[in-house]
Order: C-alpha cells, then structure tokens, then sequence
C-alpha cells in the first residue's frame, strides 16, 4: 500500500489546516466556554467545498476520495471537535446518505443545499430509552392517506438546534427489532418539530446537541428516504462510514495531544532541565506517539478499503475502536505531561480529554465495535 500522499491530497489537506489556523483556532476556548461554536463557520466549511468533499459534483460535491475526506476531517478534529462533528454529521451521515438512497428529486432538493452549507443534517437515530439497541426505537411514523404523522422523542442529536432537515429514523410497522424501521428526510421548520438544547456536556460543549420532540408532525410521502422498512439497514450503513470519520477526528485530537505535549515538554524545566529531558516524560511522549501512528494507519486502510470498493464495515468498527480509545489515551498523556497547567483550560489539553471521552460512545460504543468484530470473527452474534 502506497501511504504517500498525492499532490491533491496534501493540498486539501494544506487547505484544512490553514482554514483551521485562520478560523477556528482562535475560537476554541471562548466557544468552548460559552458552548456554542460561531454559526458562521458552516457557510465556511461549504464555501471551501468540506460539506461535499465525497458527494458527487452534479449534486454539488467534489467527488474526492475518502482519503481526502480522512485528511480534512483530521485537521478540522486536531484543531477543534466541535467544528469536526458538524461536517462528520452533516457530509458524511446525512448528505452521503441522500447520495447512496434518496430518489432524483430528493438529491436535486437537499444536497446542493448540505454540500454548500446553505442547510444543515442532524442525524436522529437515537430516542431516550434507545441508544446501542437502535432497531428497537419507538418514533412511530403512520402512514394517513398520501401523508406521514409523526410521533416521537430523539435524544443527543448533533446539529439538532441547527439542522434544517432531520435525516430520522421511525417505525412504520409493528414488527419486532430493526425490521419495520424506515427513513425519512423531515425538513426542521414542519409543524410540531421542537428542539431543546442539550446543555452540560462534558466534551463537544460547542456543539449543537439537541433532543428533538415530535408531535403529530405531517410530512408528505415523499419524505420517505429508500424503501419502506429499509431504514435499519441504511442507518447501519450510513454508521459504517460514519465510523471511519470518527476515527479520523479521534487522530487529529491524538496528534494534537502529542503536538501539544512534545512543545510543553521542551520548554517547561524542572529539577534544573527540560522535563523532556526526564525518562519517564519520553515514555508518556513516545505512548502517544505510537498511537497516533497505529490510529491513523487503521483509519487510512477504511478509506483505502471504500475507495477500492472493498468490504470495509468491520475495518471501519476496528479504526473507530482504536482510535477513540487512543485518542482518550493520548490526550490523558499529554494532560499528564502538562502537570497542573494541563487541568486549566488556557492550555489545550483538558478540552481535547473533555472531548475525546464522547468517541468511545457515539456511533456505537467500543462495546458495541467489539461486538460486531466479534460477530465478524466467529458468524456469532452476541449483541
Ligand atoms: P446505552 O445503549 O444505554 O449503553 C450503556 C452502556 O451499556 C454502554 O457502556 C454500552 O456499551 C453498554 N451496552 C449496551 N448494550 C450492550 C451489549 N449488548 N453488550 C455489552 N454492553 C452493552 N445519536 C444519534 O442518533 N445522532 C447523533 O447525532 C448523536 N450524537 C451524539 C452526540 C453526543 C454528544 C452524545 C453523547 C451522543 C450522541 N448520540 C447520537 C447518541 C449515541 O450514539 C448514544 O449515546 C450511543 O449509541 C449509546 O447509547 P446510550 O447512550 O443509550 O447508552
């Protein structure tokens, strides 16, 4: 496997780490701190084409590689999670999505729209009593001449205060598990939509994390994204993708924590020299470097995988696993080199542990990722 880089691939990844010195760095801890990213930021990601790096270009994307898209989102996650998690969210679960399901006039309606940041996708799966077993959810979506009427409750949805359609999961028959589950593309303004902010979290506190309370909300038939009762199998498969963006943030944040801890380790003394200079401070330094490496070798093999058409689910399960528990690793190192001045937020480490802790959660806990390399290895499922 060629791991150089091409031409293209290093400019867009350039691109995204100037755009993240220029219009995020700056931020991050005054947004961290009045939990809200600017909005602003969303047109920016769209102007420079990241809300469509992998949507084809007649819908308004870039047609790029998953490469490219791993490069972009690894930036955006060593400058700031937060920013990260709208562009995993709105590209790769929602817009991918409509690409790979949505009928011709729902493409035309809504990924022009997403790719340029004119719109925003929220991705709501999860409901308050149902997270790792999804297939059970009880939104309930019922079928009332040539309309929908939806009743339900969505909880921890990212960009759900902001998001202009709702990529939502409901029942549409009483059969039991996942069977019976469709997809449907809500746009955010319908009647009886309403959105609470979830405030207090310990990472991602700049993102829009909202719960989402339906109420005998109408939508026309049309909103039906793919086949009735295929809307398990889409969120499984929107998920599989969704994970490798996970992973590639979870490396920037490690290598962000290791950036972070070499620069500190060089100019903070004690005992009459560089602590860099201190066994034990190599050892937590030369931790996190390897797991920056093995993390992203795992995430570049996901994008390699997809981009040659191969199966690559349990690969992308693997990279999230590993990736999510290295960046929590990696960003206690670094905290551990800082001493004290890594548990204040004027240094960077504490928000990038704050962080990290949610990717062993989101799109299925590691856990859960066990489980389906578990079930890969042996045809069993244990779930
Ligand atoms: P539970 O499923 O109740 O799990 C609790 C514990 O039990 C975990 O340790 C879990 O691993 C373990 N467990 C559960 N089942 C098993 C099993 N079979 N075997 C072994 N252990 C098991 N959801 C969306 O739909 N869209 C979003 O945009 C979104 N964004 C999020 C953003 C944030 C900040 C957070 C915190 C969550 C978000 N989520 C989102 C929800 C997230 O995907 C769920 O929180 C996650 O799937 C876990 O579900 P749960 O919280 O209900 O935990």
């Amino acid at each position: 496997m060629d791991l150089a880089l091409s031409e293209e691939q290093e400019a867009v990844r350039k691109l995204a780490e100037d755009f993240v010195a220029r219009e995020v760095t700056p931020h991050v801890v005054a947004w961290d701190r009045a939990e809200n990213v600017d909005r602003s930021i969303v047109k920016k990601l769209g102007g420079l084409g990241f809300l469509g790096l992998t949507v084809p270009e007649e819908y308004g994307g870039s047609g790029g590689d998953h490469l490219s898209y791993c490069l972009v989102t690894e930036e955006l996650g060593r400058g700031d999670s937060s920013v990260r998690g709208i562009v995993s969210v709105s590209l790769g679960l929602v817009a991918k999505t409509i690409a790979s399901w949505g009928s011709e006039e729902q493409k035309r309606q809504w990924l022009p729209r997403l790719t340029s940041g004119e719109a925003i996708g929220c991705f709501g799966l999860t409901e308050p009593g149902t997270g790792s077993d999804a297939g059970n959810l009880v939104t309930r979506a019922v079928r009332d001449g040539g309309d929908y009427v939806v009743n339900g409750t969505k909880m921890f949805i990212t960009n759900g205060t902001w998001a202009d359609v709702v990529l939502l999961f409901a029942r549409t028959n009483d059969s039991p598990g996942h069977r019976g589950v469709s997809a449907f593309l809500v746009p955010a303004d319908t009647p009886g939509l309403t959105r609470r902010t979830v405030h207090g979290k310990l990472g991602l506190r700049g993102q829009a994390t909202a719960e989402l309370v339906l109420e005998d909300v109408r939508i026309p038939a049309s909103c039906l994204l793919g086949p009735e009762g295929k809307g398990f199998s889409i969120a499984m498969s929107a998920l599989a993708k969704g994970r490798m963006s996970v992973a590639a943030g979870c490396v920037g944040i490690a290598q962000a924590a290791q950036d972070a801890a070499v620069r500190y380790a060089g100019e903070r003394e004690q005992f009459g020299k560089a602590i860099a200079r201190h066994q034990l401070v190599q050892e937590l330094l030369s931790d996190i470097a390897v797991d920056v490496d093995a993390a992203r070798l795992l995430t570049w093999r996901v994008a390699d995988l997809i981009d040659r058409g191969q199966d690559f689910a349990t690969a992308a399960s693997k990279a999230k696993l590993y990736a999510s528990e290295a960046a929590v690793r990696c960003a206690n190192n670094a905290l551990q080199v800082f001493g004290g001045y890594g548990y204040i937020d004027e240094y960077p480490v504490g928000k990038l542990l704050r962080d990290a802790r949610v990717m062993t959660l989101y799109e299925g806990t590691s856990q859960i990722q066990k489980l389906i390399i578990g079930r890969a290895l042996t045809g069993v499922s244990a779930f």
